[in-house]
């Protein structure tokens, strides 16, 4: 058996005095990921700090805990390990691996749009991610370029599983992005693991073009794009990306690639990844087609500035607090 992961701090009881508060690399809908050092041990980490009485008034207690209980289960190469979490009054605190490359967004905006090859090689990993998530009957449902950073080894890492859930077959909620949200969450005939393929079409055409095939200033106009399932190709497009990408983006489930009877198989095998081993990729033996500047272990440089000055939120009352066995 492999011995314990010496980043591992969940045989600990933390708090977050235990940490010397870094930049803030992101924010989300009830709080931000800070780089810290765990004052003990001298280790980075991206704590992810969310407010408790903000989840509680949006009613999504039950997502958060479900990231977590995710995030507890998953162990993949190409998605975020999370190392412990804590709570006190005011927040809930999830420790994770801190990935020093930054956002594949700010990546991809940067260069305007990634070759082939790039695409191909980051497309290849988000549907390793995705056969993963879904042999655990988890889906995913949040793919955007925000969510996946890079490592310094130039491969992804997939964050926030906040809209992750278990599911069987379908569920029913509206979440996801506009430009990347698929029609039968549109049309709410419920969705299930095939959302997470349309997302991966959308993804790869983004990679390729530089902005996502359903694009609009209003997210009405987007949806009706969507909708009308009209894509434009422009002539940059590899001849099997194009072919890849219009399997995915297939609103009809009968027909849509990862949702046949070969399931992720019919991708894997698609002729766009012919180049691809898949078992290469896997044990990161594939020399990455870029990699970020990364000067240390403790490097925040490609992380964006945010404002850091933050009210405290109110105490939650330990008798009707949700999270109290968190
Ligand atoms: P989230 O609330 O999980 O979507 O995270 C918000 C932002 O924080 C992300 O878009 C990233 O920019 C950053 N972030 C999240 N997790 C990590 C991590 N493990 N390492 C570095 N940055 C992260």
């Amino acid at each position: 058996m492999a011995g314990k992961d010496p980043m591992d701090l969940r045989d600990q009881t933390l708090a977050s005095t235990d940490f010397t508060q870094g930049k803030t690399l992101g924010t989300g809908a009830f709080g931000r990921v800070r780089f810290v050092t765990h004052k003990a041990s001298g280790k980075y980490y991206a704590l992810k700090t969310l407010k408790k009485a903000a989840i509680i008034k949006m009613k999504q207690v039950d997502h958060i805990v479900s990231e977590k209980a995710i995030l507890e289960k998953l162990n993949h190469p190409f998605i975020v390990n999370m190392y412990g979490s804590f709570h006190d009054a005011r927040y809930i605190f999830m420790i994770l691996e801190y990935i020093v490359g930054g956002e594949f967004f700010t990546h991809l905006r940067k260069a305007g749009r990634f070759e082939n090859e790039q695409s191909c090689f980051y497309g290849a990993q988000i549907a390793a991610i995705f056969e993963y998530c879904h042999s655990l009957n988890i889906v995913y449902r949040d793919l955007k370029p925000e969510n996946i950073l890079i490592n310094a080894d130039g491969y992804v890492k997939l964050t926030d599983f906040g809209f992750a859930k278990f599911i069987e077959h379908r569920t029913y909620t509206l979440c996801g992005t506009p430009e990347y949200i698929a029609p039968e969450v549109l049309l709410n005939k419920g969705h299930g693991k095939p959302v997470d393929w349309w997302t991966l079409g959308i993804l790869i055409y983004e990679m390729i073009v530089g902005y996502p095939p359903f694009v609009d200033e209003d997210p009405m106009g987007i949806y009706q794009k969507i909708l009308a399932g009209k894509i434009a190709f422009p002539k940059l497009f590899h001849k099997e990306a194009k072919g890849l990408v219009k399997k995915l983006l297939q609103a009809d489930l009968g027909k849509r690639f990862g949702n046949l009877k070969n399931g992720a198989d019919d991708i894997k095998e698609h002729k766009w990844f012919k180049e691809l081993s898949w078992d290469d990729l896997a044990a990161k033996k594939i020399a990455a087609p870029f990699k970020p500047i990364v000067k240390g272990e403790a490097d925040t440089s490609n992380f964006d500035d945010y404002p850091d000055s933050e009210e405290q939120p109110p105490a939650v009352n330990p008798a009707q607090d949700p999270f109290a066995t968190w």
